[in-house]
């Protein structure tokens, strides 16, 4: 094993715990996603070796790669977090934890759907775009409530929170306020009956300012595996 990517991890674990501290929250009340997307499966090992169990992928080709390859891992917890076409539910539903990205009904209704009666309830979060930034993927903050009731109710889906994607170039003030807008949307849902444990929210930038507002799982990768590479993809 790399020494650099156990030593990463660990920082990263840090910087976790002192931010936990920092907002008087528990120790241990922040999870840390490992966004692998785009390392090779040796990296996983790696982290893996290291005690890293959950892993965040981007594109479902990578995902069904990985999974196959890490096949004798089993106590992975493989998280699915980047855009999802519907005609490539069927994959994910079939080899992912978590979903984070659900961001319409008929893509919540098909992972439904195809999830393997012999597998648990497939855990989702509903993606929320609280920059207001048009490119970006997650349903608008307006429809999230009527989106999580629908989700909650889909017989093969365990809902367990929100995530989001703040503006990237945002400065600290706006983060904080969008992460705290994703925060009060679980608070409302909460307030409706939904028991929500999750806020994905945070990543290799800005992870202390999302577990300040309330994140229960932050995803990271860069400050874990390093810049990544999208040309030899
Ligand atoms: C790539 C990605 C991350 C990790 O971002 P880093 O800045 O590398 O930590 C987190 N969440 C999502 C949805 C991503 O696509």
């Amino acid at each position: 094993m790399t020494m650099s990517l156990s030593s990463a991890l660990e920082q990263v674990n840090q910087r976790i715990r002192l931010a936990e501290q920092a907002s008087n929250r528990p120790a241990g009340s922040v999870r840390l996603l490992a966004v692998s997307k785009t390392f090779p499966a040796d990296a996983i090992r790696d982290a893996h070796v290291a005690g890293q169990r959950a892993f965040g992928e981007n594109y479902v080709q990578e995902l069904e790669s990985k999974c196959a390859e890490l096949a004798s891992l089993t106590d992975i917890e493989w998280h699915f977090i980047g855009p999802l076409q519907s005609n490539k539910t069927r994959v994910v539903a079939e080899l992912a934890h978590w979903v984070h990205s659900v961001d319409r009904l008929k893509i919540a209704e098909r992972l439904s759907a195809q999830r393997p009666a012999q597998l648990p309830a497939l855990n989702v979060c509903v993606q929320v775009n609280v920059s207001g930034e048009q490119s970006k993927s997650g349903c608008e903050p307006g429809q999230a409530i009527a989106l999580a009731q629908a989700v909650a109710k889909l017989p093969r889906l365990t809902l367990r929170g929100l995530m989001c994607i703040p503006d990237p170039h945002a400065n600290p003030a706006t983060l904080a306020g969008q992460f705290s807008r994703l925060a009060a949307l679980r608070e409302q849902l909460r307030a409706d009956g939904l028991t929500l444990d999750t806020l994905s929210m945070g990543m290799s930038s800005d992870l202390e300012t999302a577990i300040g507002a309330g994140s229960t799982l932050v995803r990271v990768g860069t400050a874990i595996f390093g810049a990544r590479d999208y040309g030899v993809r």
